[in-house]
């Protein structure tokens, strides 16, 4: 009862359709989160250990990753013979771990996405070999429609601070060329992975370089402007919407129930709705469906999602899709992408029995649609 009661009142209000839209949002790729097993290990024998399914699982998608998860999307067809479609929320730039170590950890440095790839193909090649290589293909063929989801999925603040002072988790983690592990308790509102958190209101100003370098670098490795962003840990404040706006997003991914963050641990309760725009006409679009298959919530999660997207129809709503890469991804567990992968390909397959009039779109995509740009 409890839980019919929140499918259907995160899709009491908003842009309304006939169509059986499902697109499906899944944030983080292109992070490099955790290298390997040997650097969870190491983090382990440090005392650093374990918090949640990110720090145990979530590693750069591998070759195996991107060929499972094609493979997948392509079981299925829409109404229009259109195969489903992942609109990765995905990173440009990671950490570039030699720099760093070349500067003895004094100043935080970055680089671009094919250049982690052409390092860990040298170093994991039966991971990683041919891994941008297919990223590109599933460009391409339209499988992947990648959008912004920051320039870097870390806190510059939190970083910097904690090299300032030599942090030994931090370090730890960076000498494993990975960024798990690494607790930020410094500021109640900043996450260490929420790149656009921060303490005092004027640590957003900072924030307009790295946006504009974030949404060029983007541009540089997937080869086209994105129009459609989703925060990296979310809780922006919508002052950067302007840099935004300016640099071509026209989409942002928000909360049904927005904790804003004021400054100095003031909060604002903000509700939102697919189709509300803000005042620089900017389309706010809300996932209104969770489906995180390896994340153990005694749940069947191909039944549960089914009974989400069920909720969405009824009310005339798309179904968007939230989920993660780490329930695809088996650089560190094999079985987990496995786990993740055979549940994806379950709920595929219940989607088009069920309504086999389903149009899947990228996130983007609905967002044109909802603009009126596209029919
Ligand atoms: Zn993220």
């Amino acid at each position: 009862m409890k839980t019919s009661i929140i499918l259907n009142a995160k899709n009491l209000v908003g842009w309304r359709t006939k169509r059986k839209i499902v697109v499906i949002s899944v944030d983080d790729y292109g992070n490099v989160r955790l290298d390997s097993q040997k650097a969870r290990d190491e983090l382990d024998k440090a005392g650093y250990p374990v918090r949640t399914r990110f720090d145990a699982l979530d590693s750069l998608e591998t070759s195996e990753d991107l060929e499972m998860l094609y493979e997948t999307l392509c079981s299925v067809k829409d109404k229009n013979g259109r195969p489903a479609v992942f609109t990765p929320f995905a990173l440009p730039c990671n950490i570039n771990f030699e720099e760093m170590e070349k500067s003895g950890y004094s100043e935080y440095h970055y680089e671009l996405l094919p250049e982690t790839y052409e390092k860990l193909a040298v170093k994991y090649p039966s991971s990683y070999r041919g891994a941008w290589k297919l990223w590109k293909e599933g460009i391409d063929n339209g499988l992947m429609v990648p959008q912004f989801h920051g320039r870097e999925h870390l806190n510059l603040k939190i970083v910097e601070e904690k090299l300032a002072r030599k942090d030994e988790a931090l370090l730890t983690s960076l000498k494993n060329r990975s960024f798990t592990s690494v607790a930020a308790d410094e500021y109640s509102t900043i996450s260490e992975t929420a790149a656009f958190d921060f303490w005092e209101f004027e640590e957003n100003d900072r924030f307009t370089d790295v946006i504009k370098e974030g949404l060029n670098a983007f541009e540089e490795v997937f080869g086209y402007r994105s129009d459609h962003f989703n925060p990296p840990g979310g809780r922006e404040h919508p002052v950067i919407h302007t840099v935004l706006k300016e640099c071509g997003i026209k989409y942002i991914d928000t909360p049904l129930i927005k904790d804003e963050h004021q400054g100095r641990g003031k909060f604002k309760k903000v509700f939102n709705y697919t189709g509300k725009k803000n005042n620089l006409g900017q389309i706010y679009i809300v996932r209104n469906v969770v489906f995180e298959p390896i994340h153990d919530r005694g749940v069947n999660w191909v039944d549960y999602t089914m009974r989400q997207i069920e909720a969405a129809f009824r009310w005339n709503r798309p179904a968007v899709i939230s989920s993660h890469r780490v329930n695809f991804c088996g650089h560190i567990v094999p079985k987990n992408r496995e786990k993740g992968i055979e549940a994806l390909y379950e709920l595929l397959q219940a989607i088009v029995k069920k309504w086999p009039e389903t149009e899947f779109l990228s996130a983007n995509e609905l967002g044109d649609t909802i603009a009126g740009r596209t029919s």
